[in-house]
């Protein structure tokens, strides 16, 4: 590893220690990814970190091949004990928002070493307001445009989530040497997964 990175790589553990340094030709981006939101997913539509309103897969694929290295970032949610499966993402909606901050910190820090192209994603539906200003439009049936992501409250901190961009976390957390597992029980801990594109 180069001197540069190893110094980014201490100055982002020191916003985050659990985090691990990967080429991004480890990261997989598939087109079945987003029938996974498109089909089953409450939340397709109705964030703006969510599609339709993210880059496709073919844009991710473009924009993944401008970089070289990229870091994980790895964070534990407890879910809420009275959680039901119906609200199970909502059980952990701290866990996202704390995430989320985090993710955009690390961003930053990594802009403000030098690595201009530094881009971060993150995971599951954004939760930095309690209702989406998406969703605030659907509720007025005002029309919806791919476009309206630029209508975000939070654009320094909204950033999309890698799944809603195509990328396959976990064949990407294989390839990192960790071990993603499919939780049948709402109540069991979730490991959520950020990423910082570098370089
Ligand atoms: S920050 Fe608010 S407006 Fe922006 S995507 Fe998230 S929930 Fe929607």
């Amino acid at each position: 590893m180069n001197k540069d990175l190893e110094n980014l790589l201490s100055e982002l553990k020191a916003v985050h220690e659990d985090l691990r340094l990967i080429p991004t030709e480890m990261i997989v981006v598939s087109d079945w990814v987003r029938l996974k939101c498109r089909y089953g997913c409450e939340n397709y539509g109705n964030h703006l970190g969510c599609p339709p309103f993210t880059p496709t897969p073919s844009e991710t694929r473009a924009a993944l091949s401008a970089y070289r290295n990229a870091v994980l970032v790895r964070f534990e949610a407890k879910p809420d004990p009275k959680a039901t499966v119906k609200h199970a993402s909502r059980a952990i909606s701290n866990s996202v928002v704390k995430m989320q901050n985090t993710v955009a910190e690390l961003e930053r820090a990594a802009f403000l070493a030098g690595y201009y192209k530094a881009f971060g994603m993150n995971a599951m539906p954004c939760s930095l307001c309690d209702t989406c200003v998406i969703g605030e439009m659907q509720k007025k049936d005002q029309a919806v445009f791919d476009l309206d992501s630029v209508k975000c409250r939070n654009k320094k901190t909204m950033r999309p989530s890698m799944e809603a961009c195509g990328i396959d976390v976990f064949k990407t957390l294989q390839n990192a040497g960790f071990r993603p597992r499919v939780l049948k029980d709402c109540k069991e801990m979730v490991e959520l997964f950020g990423l910082i594109l570098l370089d």
